[in-house]
C-alpha cells in the first residue's frame, strides 16, 4: 500500500502509517510541478495533499482504481475536485478544528496591523525616517466600540468573535444558519453596511465564489476594513483595488486571487493593503495537529474505518 504525501509535513505523524506497513513517500521539494504529481500519484491507495495542489478527475484517474482516500492537508477542499472524488468512490477528508485558533489570532493580527498601520511604521523606522515623536504620526483607528462583522460563522468565525469581545468591539455575524450566540445575526447586505470591519471565514465554493463583488465591497462602509484570511476567491480582487483607492480604509488578506499574487500586483502597492503569504495556520502546533488528523482520516479509510472529518 502507497500513500504520496506531496510536502514534508511538521512532526513525525507519518510515522503512524509506516509503523503499520504502508509505504509513505514525501515530495520534499518546496513546489510539486503538476507532471510530477501525476507521476507520483500512479497506483497510490491513499494522497495527502495540501491546498497548492489542484486534486481534479486527471490526477485521480492516474492514481488509478486503487485510490481510496484523498486526506486533505487543509480545512478548505476547494482545490479538490469533490464531484470527481465521489463519482469514483474515493472519500475525502479535511482537518477542521485544530487549525481555527492559529487562524483567528492571524485574523487579529491583520486587523491591528491595518488599523494600527504597523507595517508602515516598520518600514517608516527601517528607512531611518523616524526622528522626531509627532502628535500627527501615522494616526490610526482604535477597536474599542467597533463593529465586526463575521460571515461565515464556523470554527474559525466563533475564535475571531471571542477575540474581538476582548477587544471591545461589537460583533454581527451572517452564515448559512443562525447560531445560538449572544451576536446578532443579519443578513450579507445589512452586515456590510453596518460593520466597521468585515472578516470573512466561510468557504470557498461555486456559491460562495466573489460572494463580494464589486457592488457588495462598495456598499462597505466608507473607511471600513476588510479582513480575509479565508480564500483568496471569495472576492474580486481588481474591485478590491479600487476599493482600496478609494472607499475603504484598508484590507488585510492573508489570501488572494491569483494566489500568489505576482510581484507587481497592484495590492502590494497599496500602503493600507496589509498582505500575509496564506499563513493562518502556520504555527507548530496547528500544522502538526493538521498533519495528525490527515494521518487518522487517512488511516481509518484505509482501514475500513469511517474517517473522522469526512467531506466526502
Ligand atoms: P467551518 O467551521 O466549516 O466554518 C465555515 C462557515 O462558513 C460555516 O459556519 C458555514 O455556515 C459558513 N458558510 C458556508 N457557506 C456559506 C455561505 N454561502 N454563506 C454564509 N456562510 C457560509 O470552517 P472554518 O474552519 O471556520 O474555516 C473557514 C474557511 O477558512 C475554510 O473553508 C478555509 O477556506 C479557510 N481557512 C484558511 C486558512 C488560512 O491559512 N488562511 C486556515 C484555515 C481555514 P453554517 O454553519 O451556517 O452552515
Amino acid at each position: 500500500m502507497r500513500v504520496f504525501v506531496t510536502r514534508e509535513l511538521p512532526g513525525n505523524h507519518l510515522d503512524r502509517l509506516r509503523e503499520k506497513g504502508v509505504q509513505v513517500e514525501v515530495w520534499p521539494g518546496w513546489t510539486l510541478p503538476r507532471e510530477v504529481l501525476l507521476e507520483r500519484v500512479e497506483g497510490v491507495v491513499g494522497l495527502i495533499p495540501t491546498v497548492e495542489d489542484r486534486i481534479d478527475a486527471q490526477v485521480m484517474d492516474r492514481a488509478g482504481p486503487g485510490l481510496r482516500v484523498i486526506a486533505s492537508y487543509s480545512v478548505g477542499v476547494d482545490h479538490i475536485d469533490l464531484e470527481a472524488a465521489r463519482a469514483r468512490g474515493i472519500r475525502v477528508t479535511n482537518t477542521p478544528g485544530v487549525l481555527a485558533a492559529a487562524t483567528a489570532d492571524l485574523t487579529l493580527a491583520l486587523l491591528l496591523a491595518v488599523a494600527r498601520r504597523v507595517v508602515e511604521g516598520v518600514e517608516y523606522a527601517r528607512a531611518g525616517l523616524w526622528t522626531a515623536w509627532h502628535p500627527k504620526l501615522l494616526l490610526g483607528l482604535e477597536l474599542e466600540g467597533l463593529t465586526l462583522g463575521i460571515v461565515g460563522m464556523g470554527e474559525i468565525g466563533r475564535r475571531v468573535a471571542q477575540r474581538a469581545e476582548g477587544f471591545g468591539m461589537r460583533v454581527v455575524y451572517t452564515s448559512r444558519t443562525p447560531k445560538p450566540l449572544p451576536y446578532p445575526f443579519l443578513d450579507l447586505e445589512t452586515l456590510l453596511f453596518t460593520a466597521d470591519v468585515v472578516s470573512l471565514h466561510l468557504p470557498l465554493t461555486p456559491e460562495t465564489h466573489r460572494l463580494l463583488d464589486r457592488r457588495r465591497l462598495f456598499s462597505m462602509k466608507e473607511g471600513a476594513i476588510l479582513l480575509n484570511t479565508a480564500r483568496g476567491g471569495l472576492l474580486d480582487t481588481e474591485a478590491l483595488v479600487e476599493a482600496l483607492q478609494s472607499h475603504l480604509l484598508g484590507a488585510g488578506l492573508d489570501v488572494t486571487d491569483p494566489e500568489p499574487l505576482p510581484k507587481d500586483h497592484p495590492l502590494y502597492a497599496l500602503k493600507n493593503a496589509v498582505i500575509t503569504p496564506h499563513i493562518g495556520s502556520a504555527t507548530t502546533r496547528a500544522r502538526e495537529g493538521m498533519a495528525r488528523k490527515a494521518v487518522e482520516n487517512l488511516l481509518a479509510v484505509l482501514e475500513g474505518r469511517e474517517p473522522p472529518d469526512p467531506v466526502v
